[in-house]
């Protein structure tokens, strides 16, 4: 078993997610780096992470498959023996559309992705960490975003939907478990600059949309990170069904 806490971080391969395995491990976790194709870019996160001497993991698993996210727990049992915080990070956008033109292939992704897959990873960590279920406790932090709020007319508004059934997940989720040890927040980023908008067909969205924010520019994976951290971390030890802006005025 591990003596460090255990942290998953879905998509932690790029982008928010990368850099969330990178300094939690400096924080001292070790980290459960998983991702769903590009296992180069998992492999050098990991790298990274063992290099400046920390314990990390790379392990497959598409979160929009149930029996991945049980076999992605099960290797983190195998591993480390231990689990003690979760980030459901891994997300996808798509083409902008209007929703007059979205086809129920698209919405069925995208709320099987962003949705029933973090939905998923949530009770597997709470079956792991609830005091309820024999744990000891833990923190999860779900990855919104601002088009749950904003809405995002004409780019993506099923994308802004599953956001938005996120923050309701979080609040939810939180004072279900409040008595049990397990605290559950949620991040909502702006823009920010990762290969995310390439994904949607618009690789230089995070640079053209700056005037569109009150601080002129996107943010970066790494602030979006210090969010996240330390929202696990102790210090927000009596922080739980919060929601953070992290979006530069947005
Ligand atoms: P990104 O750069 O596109 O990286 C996506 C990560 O998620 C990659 O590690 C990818 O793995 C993984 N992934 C994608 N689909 C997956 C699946 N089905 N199962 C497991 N892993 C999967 O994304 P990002 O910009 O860092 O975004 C991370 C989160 O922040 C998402 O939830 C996103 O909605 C949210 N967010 C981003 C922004 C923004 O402007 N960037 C704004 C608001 C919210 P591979 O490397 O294997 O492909």
């Amino acid at each position: 078993m591990s003596d460090k806490p255990v942290l998953l971080v879905t998509g932690g391969s790029r982008g928010i997610g990368a850099a969330v395995c990178v300094l939690a491990a400096q924080k001292g976790w070790a980290v459960a780096v998983n991702y769903v194709s590009n296992q180069a870019a998992a492999d050098a996160v990991v790298a990274e992470i063992r290099a400046a001497g920390g314990e990390a993991v790379a392990v497959r698993g598409d979160v929009g498959v149930a029996a991945d996210i049980d076999a992605m727990f099960v290797a983190v049992d195998k591993h480390f023996g231990r689990i003690d915080g979760l980030v459901n990070n891994a997300g996808v956008i798509d083409l902008s559309q209007r929703v007059d033109e979205m086809s129920a292939e698209r919405l069925e992704r995208m709320m099987r992705v962003n949705v029933i897959g973090s939905i998923l990873a949530a009770r597997e960590a709470v079956r792991r960490m609830s005091t309820r279920h024999g744990g000891k406790g833990g923190a999860i932090v779900n990855i919104s975003s601002m088009a749950a709020v904003i809405g995002s007319p004409s780019l993506y508004v099923d994308y802004a939907a599953s956001k938005a059934a996120i923050d309701t997940f979080t609040v939810g989720l939180a004072r279900e478990v409040a008595t049990e040890g397990v605290r559950v927040n949620a991040v909502r980023p702006g823009i920010i600059d990762t290969d995310i908008h390439a994904s949607g067909g618009e690789p230089d969205r995070a640079h053209r949309s700056a005037s569109m924010i009150p601080m002129q520019r996107p943010g970066t994976a790494q602030e979006v990170a210090d969010a996240i951290v330390y929202l696990l971390s102790s210090p927000a030890s009596y922080i739980t069904g919060a929601i953070l802006n992290v979006s530069g005025g947005r």
